[in-house]
């Protein structure tokens, strides 16, 4: 099945609201294996939304349309569609008594023009919206669907999670099925990635996608089939291939975050952790701490910014820190190594590098960072040379730390 979502409102256009209807839908049709073709935005304009709807009729088997329900003038999508399908609008009786319920038990008057949202193209569902007034609507005609959503993102989660899911369960397999498996990596650049995969063709279909985030790099494997089966085995062929190549890197392969995950594992192994961070600047700990019930794990840490309290706190040699510099595999072990010893974790992270814009140097630029893991036995490190700029490498700085915590 494939779909075209319609937003409308001005206030989209005009930078004024931002659009987190398509981010939800968008990851909820990819779920149900259904492709959105394209995504359209437009203005409280009869005229232009006409000929949006006319495009998506011609495109697609599923249409939304999102927003303009209400019963104020800039309301027009009910109409609007109505008028486009050449459906009558017929007053619908539960409707008009569950809004002069919902407005009694707020003590709100009915006026004329809230009637207005009682009224509903002939043979559309109403689908309930448990969170407000403007009922969701779902209309079938020449085997397309058509399901119009009220604006407010609450109503519109209520009412796609409930009665669209349910119908469009049973008729996301007709025609062609997506399907996709994202990889999340840290420690490469996007062109980097690409450079790895150059070789394996993700042109068509199946296709390969690339994400740049700040310290992460996402990379999409989706194929597009007959069926939800055939579809997620042209997949899994090609996604092999892509973890293969890159499995050192990869943090995620889900929803799921790296914060969450590596909590997990260390209250799994019983394992406390401790940080001694420089150029992260306690971002690490900041991510740990996000996540509730972080104190089984986490004993705590130093944000070691300076020499001198590398030195006093953690215990690095004033003469590492002369002869190999402060961003130095040297540096990073003894930080780890000190701050374990200090705050008497299982595991002890250092982390050491040149964040930028300036202090690189040829030998040493920016992006270099090294990080380090002490345990009871030994204690690795590993230096990274993370791409872009500040941002990027502190954040990628951070997920590498967090990374490295999980092997
Ligand atoms: P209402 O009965 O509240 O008027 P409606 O169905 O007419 O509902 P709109 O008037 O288009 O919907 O929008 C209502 C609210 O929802 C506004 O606050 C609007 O900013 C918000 N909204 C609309 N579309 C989006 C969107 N795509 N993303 C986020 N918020 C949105
Ligand atoms: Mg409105």
């Amino acid at each position: 099945m494939q779909a075209q979502i319609i937003f409308t409102g001005d206030e989209l256009l005009m930078g004024e609201v931002l659009n987190t209807h398509a981010q939800y839908l968008g990851r909820e049709l990819a779920a149900m294996g259904i492709e959105v073709l394209l995504h359209t935005t437009v203005g409280d304009n009869r005229a232009l939304l006409r000929a949006v709807l006319q495009n998506a009729w011609d495109r697609s088997d599923l249409l939304i349309i999102t927003g303009g329900l209400g019963p104020t003038t800039d309301d027009l999508t009910k109409e609007t569609v109505a008028d486009f399908l050449q459906l009558d609008l017929v007053p619908d009786k539960p409707t008009l008594q569950g809004l002069e319920k919902f407005l009694a038990r707020r003590g709100i008057a009915m006026v004329e023009s809230m009637k207005k949202q009682a009224l509903v193209p002939r043979g559309a569902r109403v689908l309930p919206n448990p969170v407000g007034t403007a009922p969701g609507l779902l209309i079938e005609k020449d085997d397309k669907i058509v399901v119009l959503l009220p604006g407010p993102p609450r109503e519109l989660q209520a009412v796609f999670a409930g009665a669209v899911k349910e119908r469009l369960k049973f008729v996301a397999g007709k025609g062609t099925v997506m399907h996709s498996q994202v990889y999340k990596l840290t420690g490469l650049g996007e062109s980097q990635v690409q450079d790895r995969l150059a070789d394996i063709d993700g042109r068509d279909n199946p296709v390969i996608s690339y994400v740049a985030m700040p310290g992460e790099v996402h990379v999409r494997v989706s194929a597009r089939a007959a069926s939800g089966k055939a579809a997620k085995d042209m997949v899994d062929a090609l996604a092999r291939r892509v973890e293969k190549r890159l499995a050192k890197y990869i943090f995620s392969t889900g929803d799921e975050e790296l914060k969450e995950i590596v909590g997990v594992l260390l209250a799994d192994r019983g394992m406390t952790v401790s940080l001694a961070e420089s150029c992260t600047g306690g971002y690490i700990m900041k991510l740990l701490t996000d996540v509730a019930g972080s104190s089984r794990y986490l004993a705590g840490g130093v944000v070691a910014y300076s020499n001198e309290i590398k030195t006093s706190q953690l215990g690095v040699p004033r003469e590492t820190i002369d002869r190999y510099g402060a961003v130095s595999e040297q540096t990073a072990r003894l930080m780890a190594e000190g701050v374990r010893r200090a705050v008497g974790s299982t595991l002890g992270i250092g982390v050491t590098g040149i964040a930028g814009p300036d202090g690189g140097t040829p030998e040493k630029p920016v992006g270099l960072v090294y990080i380090a893991l002490a345990g009871r036995e030994k204690t690795v490190c590993r230096g990274y040379r993370f791409p872009g700029q500040r941002a990027g490498v502190r954040a990628g700085a951070a997920n590498a730390a967090l990374h490295m915590l999980r092997q």
